[in-house]
């Protein structure tokens, strides 16, 4: 199909509930990616901060393709193979003891949100517990994950969300403590918070909230759906504040673009029992055979320690643009994870970006994210910078 037919073809059938960019995407090769006119962009979105391997490992696409052959699908009601790996290894990387696997990062947070409410069910036998989230959080669409999702626009069109839900201010351990009753169960966090804007938690927020929650008997949930596997310079982003959640979701570049999410727990816990929860796809060995690859790959690669070095470079090279141009307003982030704050609408830079080659996108509050491949080089941080000076100018 002519690229025109596609997005006509596109438009005419799907719901429409993204401003798609006029750009069909056909192949994607190192951090690069193709569109059907054969232009050449460099990738500084990943997919949203999904295609972690970048789009030529070879051990990743193998992976995939022999189990595609083997088995895809089992149910849940059979063992698989991939299964017992990936949850095995996925529990080592995390420090957790438990793991279910979903098919997205959404569906993770709905199961950290069953787990924490039945934990506290099973203390007291009360049914109106309450959930901490904070204010510019991002955790999901569906009715559950939009309950704690601190964003009025997002929420007001789907009331009533589940309730018991209440908000506070990231970073201000005063506001959370001011929100805790006898009924609080959970409190949901990103370390380091993505859509909302990308602002990292302070040490002593982080480590406040934990010895909140132990005070309390409240869980600690860890939302590293975006900040988590790599992307920080830490496998996950709360092992940089030295504590321990209690229950982590996981997604994003779990399945490098194979849907695969996971929320974990510690074993104490481990609440939900047979009955309680349940997916027909979740932790099929399709994806779990893809996990299985993405997680052998940071050990092969050494990933982690890759993001440190090119993290700080990226970290460099924006802090010299925000002192070069009165445009940018501020520079925020972590590793892979970054991003600057502009005075000029994001949306144009992100276009005139897109003709430059470059593809980048947005967080809330007029902010440019930076969440690329983390196999990316330091020479792809130079030429993403050159082609972003252009923008700016
Ligand atoms: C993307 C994201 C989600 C939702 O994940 P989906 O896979 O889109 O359902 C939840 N939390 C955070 C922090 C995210 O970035």
């Amino acid at each position: 199909m002519e690229t025109q037919t596609i997005i006509q073809t596109a438009e005419s059938s799907l719901l429409h509930t993204y401003n798609r960019f006029p750009i069909v995407l056909d192949h994607g090769e190192d951090v690069y990616l193709y569109d059907t006119d054969q232009k050449k962009y460099l990738d500084f979105a990943a997919g949203i901060a999904v295609f972690a391997l970048g789009y030529s490992n070879d051990a990743y696409k193998t992976a995939v393709k022999e189990q595609v052959d083997k088995l895809v699908h089992t149910s849940n009601l059979f063992y698989n193979e991939p299964a017992a790996k990936a949850a095995k290894k996925i529990t080592q990387l995390t420090g957790m003891d438990r793991v279910f696997f979903t098919n997205s990062g959404t569906e993770a947070i709905e199961g950290a949100i069953k787990l924490v409410r039945k934990y506290a069910y099973n203390k007291d036998g009360r049914t109106d517990h309450e959930i901490i989230a904070m204010k510019h959080s991002f955790h999901g669409r569906s009715m559950g994950a939009l309950s704690v999702t601190g964003n009025d626009a997002y929420q007001a069109p789907f009331k009533p969300l589940i309730g018991g839900v209440r908000f506070a201010e990231y970073n201000n351990l005063e506001s959370v403590k001011s929100l805790i009753t006898d009924r609080t169960c959970g409190i949901i966090l990103e370390a380091l918070q993505g859509e909302g804007g990308i602002y990292p938690a302070s040490k002593e927020f982080m480590q406040g909230l934990r010895a909140l929650c132990d005070e309390h008997d409240i869980l600690l949930v860890c939302d590293e759906i975006q900040c988590g596997m790599g992307r920080t310079g830490n496998m996950f982003c709360y092992q940089s504040y030295d504590i321990l959640p209690d229950v982590v979701c996981v997604a994003k570049a779990l399945g490098n673009g194979l849907p695969i999410g996971a929320f974990l727990c510690r074993e104490e816990c481990a609440a939900l029992v047979p009955g309680d929860h349940g997916s027909t796809y979740g932790g099929n060995p399709l994806v779990c055979a893809a996990a299985n690859a993405v997680m052998d790959q940071f050990e092969e690669l050494n990933l982690t320690a890759h993001v440190k070095e090119v993290g700080a470079y990226l970290y460099e090279q924006l802090e010299q643009l925000t002192a070069e141009f009165d445009c940018i307003k501020d520079h925020r982030g972590i590793g892979l994870m970054q991003g600057i704050e502009l005075t000029i609408p994001v949306g144009d830079v992100i276009k005139k970006a897109q003709k430059e080659g470059l593809i980048i996108i947005s967080a809330s509050g007029n902010v440019i994210r930076f969440v690329p491949p983390l196999v990316i080089e330091k020479k792809h941080v130079d030429e993403m910078i050159a082609k972003l000076k252009k923008c700016l100018q």
